[in-house]
């Protein structure tokens, strides 16, 4: 029910975990993180139940220094809220995280393809078909924009998706159709949110992007394009926030 993402210098745990819980009170059921360490892998930490649990977690197995990262709350539509079924989802080679929020209404279909080709699948989500079907479009291209589109493309729905990759370390991809998805600009630093309270810590500057469109951040800029990959212009703004 929440999303946050990370480019920066910043360690991106501290980020993500005071993003979910300015996102806490949209309510959830169970919370994850992924993150990009600097010795270049990704580790995943996840829990049903309370931010908490998940805070707990961390501060007794703490994942590596890092400065990219997605974090999510979930509120569970298809598979009970279980630590398999929250996310981050990962990819069959455990190199890429994907979490989501909404439903994708075509799933079935990804699975059952993906279960013919010999892929297994660890949770009852919907999501976790599209984590391992973009696990398998990046083997085909090597790039996480490219099978990131791909993937987008395919799904039915309503759903806000961020993805990383270990192997694009500074990068977070996204994309949102019918559920809600923003960019938080910084300096050497940006941010995504599912709403502006997951960055307003940062900063004040943000981008929209609209309907339809997908977005790829770095620490030093953002890309916003349509589901095809063509550029489309978006609407800087100031968050207007007391507290
Ligand atoms: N449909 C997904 C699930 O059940 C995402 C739910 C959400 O929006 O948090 O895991």
């Amino acid at each position: 029910c929440g999303i946050v993402g990370y480019v920066g210098q910043r360690d991106s745990i501290d980020v993500l975990m005071n993003g979910l819980s300015r996102l806490e009170y949209r309510g959830y059921d169970s919370a994850g993180v992924a993150v990009i360490g600097e010795d270049g892998t990704l580790s995943t930490r996840k829990r049903a139940g309370k931010l908490a649990v998940l805070a707990e977690d961390v501060a007794e197995s703490p994942v590596p220094q890092s400065s990219t990262g997605i974090g999510h709350t979930r509120w569970a539509t298809h598979g009970g809220p279980t630590d398999d079924n929250a996310h981050p989802h990962l990819s069959a080679d455990g190199k890429l995280a994907l979490i989501h929020n909404g439903i994708i209404e075509n799933f079935a279909a990804i699975r059952d393809e993906l279960l013919a080709e010999g892929y297994t699948f660890a949770s009852e989500t919907d999501t976790e078909a599209a984590a391992i079907l973009l696990g398998r479009e990046y083997e085909k291209t090597g790039d996480l924009r490219a099978a990131f589109r791909r993937v987008v493309g395919r799904l039915e729905g309503a759903f806000t998706l961020l993805a990383v990759h270990q192997d694009e370390p500074d990068l977070v991809v996204g994309a949102r159709q019918n559920s809600p998805l923003v960019i938080g600009l910084g300096e050497g630093e940006n941010f995504l949110g599912s709403d502006v309270a997951a960055f307003v810590e940062f900063t004040r500057y943000a981008l929209a992007i609209g309907e339809g469109q997908m977005v790829a951040i770095t620490p030093e800029g953002v890309e916003v394009t349509d589901f095809e990959g063509n550029p489309v212009e978006s609407t800087p703004f100031e968050v207007q926030w007391d507290a």
